[in-house]
Order: C-alpha cells, then structure tokens, then sequence
C-alpha cells in the first residue's frame, strides 16, 4: 500500500503481515520444459508470507467466520491441517487475536510442525494409516476437538467454499492479468481442491477454452473418480507425495471444472522437486516437482501457442530433511546409491 506522508513523497508499507499476501510472481521455466513448445510459466506461491498459496484461503476463510458469527472474539480455531493451512491460520490467529489447535498427521514433515509451533499454534499428531471415520484419524480428532472446546470454530477446509473463494477472488484474475488473458492451460495438484476450482472458475468464466488439468497421485480416488464417477476404496494407499491426493472427495473439488486428471508416480514427485530447484532456481516443495513432471507428462497436447501455467504451492524449506537429502531419498528407492 502506498501513504501520502507530505506533497511529494510516498511511504509503500503494509499495515500488518496479512496485507502481503499475494500479487506472488510469475516465471519461464526454461531448462525442464525445454522439450515442450508452449510457453511454461510457473506461478511461485512461496512468495507469500506464510510461504505457501494456502496463506490466501485461510485469511479468507478467518475473514468470512468472522463475518457470520462463526468466529467470535478471542474464539479458538480448530484445524485439521498438513502444514501450510495451519501457517496461514497462525499468521491471521496472531494479528486478529486467536488461540489455534492445529491436527496433522505423522505422514508430515517434521518441519511443517516445528513451523507451526514457532508461529504459536498448538499441534496434535494422529496416525496417518487409519481410516477417515476412525477416531483416530486427523479428520475426526479435529471435529471432536471442537466439539469439545468452548468458543471454538472448525475451518473444515476440504468443505468450506471460502476456500475456492479465495482463489476465485485473487489467484484467478491474478493468472489472467499476469497473461494477458492468453493463458490457454492452467495446471496444478488437488487436495481439498480449492485453488483449482476458484482458479477454474474464474478462467473459465473470462475464457470457457481454457483447460484446466488437476495433478493427483497413486494412492488418490481424485483421477478414477473424474473418469467413471466411481468411489474406489481400492484406489486408496499409503504415498509418500505431500499435500495433494485424497482418501475423501473434498466439496471444493468441483469436477465438473476440471477437464483430466493426470498422475504422478512418488519418485518422480520427488526427483522433479529436486530438478525445479537445481535446474531453474526455484526452491519448491514436493507437490510443485509433481505438477511440473505433469505438465512434462502432457507434453504432447501443447503447441507453440499455448501459454501453460503451473501453480507452484509452496518453499523448499519444509523438506529439507525429505526431497532435499540425499540419505533419504536412497532410503526411498529414489536415488541410487
Ligand atoms: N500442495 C501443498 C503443499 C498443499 O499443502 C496443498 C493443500 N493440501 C496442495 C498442494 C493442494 O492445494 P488445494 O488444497 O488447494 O487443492
């Protein structure tokens, strides 16, 4: 923002840290897709202040509770979340005075939690290898939480529309003016589904040509499920890909929005990780390296005139100990020894 302070000068400060949040860049990709002969632009949401795209719909979703009554003053904000939900919540949790109970699986890296818990978030870890109606689960540990303290609200981020909002009031039109309205493909992984359907809707309604390709991985029901509109319990496995996928069909994800699925395997989620940072300089997380070897996937459906783009969701630096270690990634079958 900018303040007038006398007749000729300008100061350009932001009133707290949640006025940070977005107009991230856009960058060419020029060595990884250099095989490809579209214009591939990758849209790099660790800019955010939260380091990731997910500080967008938790400021949104804070913002809409507090419109409704949901959320009270000094009200407690409950969170079932993998990391980066939980971050956008704590920075809006620290400047609009809330108390946040953050529940995360032990799939997660070990960083994500030391992160919250820096940010003053309270962390509770369940077991991952359970299935959502257990009790155990990340899913039902968070509703009876809430259900158990006072003055508290439940975000619920896979169902709560704020979320594809979000994305529909500021990534959307963002793209669309970083392109020039020229995009012709917008790519990016799913998990509650928000950032691709509020993004989708907004491109589709400016350009309904532009198509609209959601990354998922093996041990997901996201790709089955577009194609048959069949729920497969069989489709469902332990992966090692962080952040997107699912074991639940989250209401954000609006299929209809969506014109295919594509999956990438986890070695590869994890060597393209590696190749973004070492080959173009950008430092992204787990989910951006599978969304690029997606887009290197489907290659073949690009031509000199498209203008792709690639939502990148988040830093690097919250998989220091996984993608970018070598011991782990031999440990993994993912480097050879
Ligand atoms: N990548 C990462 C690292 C994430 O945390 C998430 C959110 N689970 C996604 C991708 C998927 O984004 P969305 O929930 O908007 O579908």
């Amino acid at each position: 923002m900018w303040y007038l302070c006398n007749e000729t000068h300008l100061m350009n400060y932001s009133n707290n840290i949640l006025e940070t949040i977005g107009n991230t860049p856009m960058v060419k990709l020029n060595t990884i897709t250099q095989d490809i002969p579209a214009l591939v632009l990758a849209k790099i949401e660790s800019f955010n202040p939260g380091n990731s795209v997910k500080d967008r719909m938790a400021l949104k979703m804070v913002e809409d509770a507090e419109a409704d009554g949901r959320l009270k003053p000094g009200g407690v904000i409950i969170e079932g979340t993998s990391g980066y939900t939980g971050m956008g919540l704590a920075l809006a949790s620290i400047v609009k005075g809330y108390r946040l109970i953050c529940v995360s699986n032990d799939k997660q890296s070990k960083e994500k939690f030391d992160v919250l818990r820096a940010m003053g978030a309270e962390v509770v870890v369940c077991p991952t290898a359970v299935a959502p109606e257990d009790p155990r689960s990340y899913y039902s540990v968070s509703k009876r939480l809430s259900e158990e303290t006072p003055n508290s609200w439940y975000v619920n981020q896979y169902d709560n529309p704020s979320n594809t909002v979000a994305h529909y009031e500021q990534t959307g039109p963002e793209i669309w003016k970083q392109t020039d309205g020229k995009i012709s493909h917008f790519v990016v992984g799913v998990g509650t589904g928000g950032t691709i359907s509020g993004v989708a809707r907004y491109l589709k309604e400016k350009n309904p040509k532009v198509k609209i390709w959601g990354i998922d991985t093996y041990g997901s029901v996201f790709k089955k499920y577009h194609e048959t509109g069949i729920f497969d319990e069989n489709e469902i496995y332990p992966y090692i890909t962080e952040g997107i996928g699912e074991d639940i069909l989250p209401e954000n994800v609006n299929f209809k929005l969506i014109d295919q699925f594509e999956k990438v395997t986890d070695k590869d989620a994890a060597l393209y990780t590696r190749k973004l940072a070492r080959e173009e300089g950008i430092f992204a997380g787990n989910s951006c390296g599978a969304a690029v070897k997606g887009v290197l996937q489907l290659k073949d459906n690009f031509t000199a005139d498209d203008v792709v783009v690639v939502l990148l969701h988040d830093s690097g630096s919250r998989y220091i100990g996984k993608m970018y270690n070598d011991d782990w990634m031999i440990e993994k079958g993912f480097l050879d020894n």
